[in-house]
C-alpha cells in the first residue's frame, strides 16, 4: 500500500476579541500606522489619505507562501494586478517573488512595464483582443482560455504559417462546490461534461497545446473545504484530458478567493474567528492534490492568485471629519399602537435618548470605498479618547443621499478636525474608486524602515481634465481649458455671453 507522506495538521487558535463588555477603560484608537502619527500622516500628505504598510504586505506575502509550500513541492503564487494594481504594490509582491495575474491589455501591459517578463503572467478573464492575444501567445504568456470564441480565436492565431512554436492554454472551468454561489459567468461547466468537450475539440486544433486547468471559485470564501471540491475537480479534468490524448498536464490553477480580515455585513463572527488562516486553505488544497494525484507521479505546479487576503489588510484610509450632526432615527415601531388596537391602555412613553443618534460627515466618500457595499471596515478614532463609545453614523462628503459610509459605528465623540481610521481597505478600494466631486487622494506607502513613501500623487484638475476637449464652437476665445493663476482675469465663457446680450 502507498503511505501518504506526513502532512502536519493546521492548528486553529479559537481566540476571540479581548472582551470588554462594560466599555470600561478608553475607546479603541488608531493614532498611529506602522510607527508613524497619524497625525504627521495628514499633515505631510493631506486628508483623505490611503496607507499602506510594506511590513504587513510582505508579512502576509510569506504567511501565505509558506503555509503552500511546507506542505507542496511546486508551488507559484501571482499577484491578482486588479485586486490592487499601483505599481508600488504590485513591486513589493513581485521582488516577493510573485508573478503577475492579469485579466485585461492594461492590466498586461502594467504587469510587462513593471518588469515582468510574458512567460510570467497569467491571462485570464473575457475581454481578450486578438492583437493581446497574439502579443501574449508570442510572449509566451499563460493563457487561461474563457470561451469558445476566444478558444476558436487562438485556433485561429496558432495555425497562421509564420508561428513556429503552439500556443500554451490553460482552461477556465467553474464548479459548484456546494457552499458558495456558482461563478458560472467564467469559463466551461466543470460539472456537466462541458469542459472535456472542449477538451477533445481543442486536442484536434493544431497549434494548441493544454498545459493546465484553471478555477477561480469566488471571493472571500470562509469555507475551505469549497478548495477541497474545486482541487478535486481540476485533478480529475487534468487526468481525464490526459486520457483523451493531451500532453502531461503541467498546471493546476486554484485561482484566488481567500478571506481577508474583512467583516461582511451581517457577519455574526468577528474576522478573527470567521476568516480561515492560510494554513487551513493551504491543508485544503495540498492535501486533496496530493492525495487525488497518481502515487509516483511528480505533482503538477499549483498556481495560487490570492488578492484580497494579501493586500487588505495592508491598507488604510485615513480621513477628517469635516461637521458634527445629529440625525433622527425612525420611531421603533410601537406597542401603544399595538396596545390601542386590542383596546388596552397605553404605556407612559419610553424615554426617547435614541430620538436621534451622533453622526459625523467626514472628507471621504463612498466614490473611494466601493467595497463597503460588502464589508464593513473598523472605523477608529485617530486620537486617544477617554469617552464612551456611542453608535454614531458615518457620513461621506459626496452629495449624494446614499453616501452613507456606516449606519451605525461605535465611536467616542470626535468634533470637526478629528481623524477616523478606517481598516482593513487594501483590497479593491483603489482599483474601483472613482472620481467623483472631489480628487482622489494621495496614497503613501511606509516602508519597512518606517520612510514615508508617496505611492500615488493626489488627483489635480489638470490631471483630471488631461483627456477633455472643448470643440472650437464652445471655445470661441481660444482660452486654454487649464487656467493659471495669471489667466484668471480674462473673462468667462458665461461672462462675455452676457456681454452680447
Ligand atoms: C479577482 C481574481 C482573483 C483574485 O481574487 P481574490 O478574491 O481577491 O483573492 C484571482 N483570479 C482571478 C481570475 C480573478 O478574477
Amino acid at each position: 500500500m502507498n503511505r501518504l507522506p506526513y502532512l502536519s495538521p493546521a492548528i486553529q487558535r479559537v481566540g476571540s476579541e479581548p472582551c470588554n463588555p462594560f466599555r470600561l477603560g478608553s475607546a479603541p484608537c488608531c493614532s498611529e500606522i506602522d510607527g508613524v502619527a497619524v497625525s504627521r500622516l495628514v499633515r505631510e500628505h493631506g486628508s483623505p489619505l490611503f496607507v499602506f504598510s510594506e511590513a504587513t504586505l510582505r508579512a502576509k506575502y510569506r504567511e501565505a507562501h509558506r503555509a503552500f509550500s511546507r506542505r507542496y513541492p511546486d508551488v507559484q503564487f501571482a499577484w491578482s494586478y486588479k485586486t490592487n494594481y499601483l505599481n508600488a504594490i504590485c513591486r513589493v509582491f513581485h521582488e516577493e517573488g510573485a508573478i503577475a495575474e492579469v485579466v485585461s491589455e492594461f492590466e498586461y501591459d502594467k504587469a510587462r512595464q513593471n518588469g515582468i517578463p510574458g512567460r510570467d503572467i497569467i491571462f485570464n478573464g473575457p475581454l481578450k483582443s486578438r492583437e493581446i492575444l497574439e502579443r501574449a501567445a508570442n510572449e509566451g504568456a499563460m493563457i487561461q482560455v474563457d470561451n469558445l470564441d476566444e478558444l476558436l480565436l487562438l485556433g485561429e492565431i496558432a495555425s497562421q504559417p509564420d508561428r513556429a512554436k503552439p500556443i500554451a492554454i490553460a482552461l477556465r472551468v467553474y464548479l459548484d462546490t456546494g457552499t458558495h454561489a456558482v461563478w458560472s459567468k467564467f469559463g466551461f461547466n466543470a460539472d456537466n461534461g462541458e469542459a472535456l468537450r472542449v477538451v477533445r475539440r481543442l486536442l484536434q486544433m493544431p497549434g494548441l497545446k493544454l498545459q493546465g486547468f484553471h478555477a477561480h471559485i469566488g471571493t472571500f470564501i470562509l469555507d475551505p473545504d469549497a478548495y477541497r471540491k474545486s482541487a478535486t475537480v481540476l485533478v480529475r479534468l487534468a487526468l481525464e484530458a490526459e486520457r483523451l490524448g493531451a500532453e502531461p498536464i503541467r498546471y493546476l490553477n486554484v485561482g484566488g478567493g481567500f478571506a481577508s480580515r474583512a467583516r461582511l455585513h451581517y457577519q455574526y463572527l468577528s474576522p478573527e474567528q470567521a476568516t480561515p488562516s492560510f494554513d487551513r486553505y493551504a491543508e485544503a488544497i495540498c492535501d486533496t492534490i496530493t492525495q487525488a494525484w497518481p502515487a509516483g507521479r511528480s505533482l503538477p505546479r499549483l498556481y495560487l492568485e490570492t488578492g484580497r487576503a494579501l493586500v487588505d489588510e495592508a491598507g488604510y484610509l485615513i480621513s477628517t471629519v469635516v461637521a458634527v450632526k445629529r440625525r433622527p432615527m425612525a420611531p421603533a415601531p410601537s406597542l401603544n399602537g399595538v396596545l390601542a388596537a386590542y383596546g388596552k391602555a397605553a404605556l407612559a412613553p419610553a424615554p426617547s435618548h435614541e430620538a436621534d443618534r451622533p453622526a459625523l460627515v467626514i472628507d471621504a466618500g463612498i466614490n473611494l470605498l466601493y467595497t463597503t457595499a460588502w464589508y464593513l471596515p473598523s472605523i477608529l478614532p485617530a486620537k486617544a479618547c477617554v469617552d464612551v463609545s456611542a453608535p454614531t453614523t458615518i457620513y461621506g462628503c459626496l452629495c449624494m443621499n446614499i453616501d452613507v459610509i456606516r449606519e451605525e459605528a461605535p465611536l467616542p465623540g470626535l468634533t470637526t478636525g478629528d481623524q477616523v481610521v478606517l481598516h482593513p481597505v487594501g483590497a479593491y478600494n483603489i482599483t474601483q474608486s472613482m472620481q467623483f466631486i472631489t480628487y482622489r487622494p494621495a496614497v503613501v506607502m511606509i516602508g519597512l524602515n518606517g520612510a514615508v513613501h508617496l505611492i500615488r500623487h493626489r488627483e489635480n484638475l489638470e490631471y483630471v481634465q488631461e483627456l477633455e476637449k472643448v470643440p472650437d464652437h464652445l471655445n470661441p476665445h481660444g482660452l486654454k481649458l487649464m487656467a493659471s493663476v495669471d489667466d484668471t482675469h480674462m473673462s468667462s465663457p458665461v461672462l462675455s455671453r452676457r456681454s452680447h446680450l
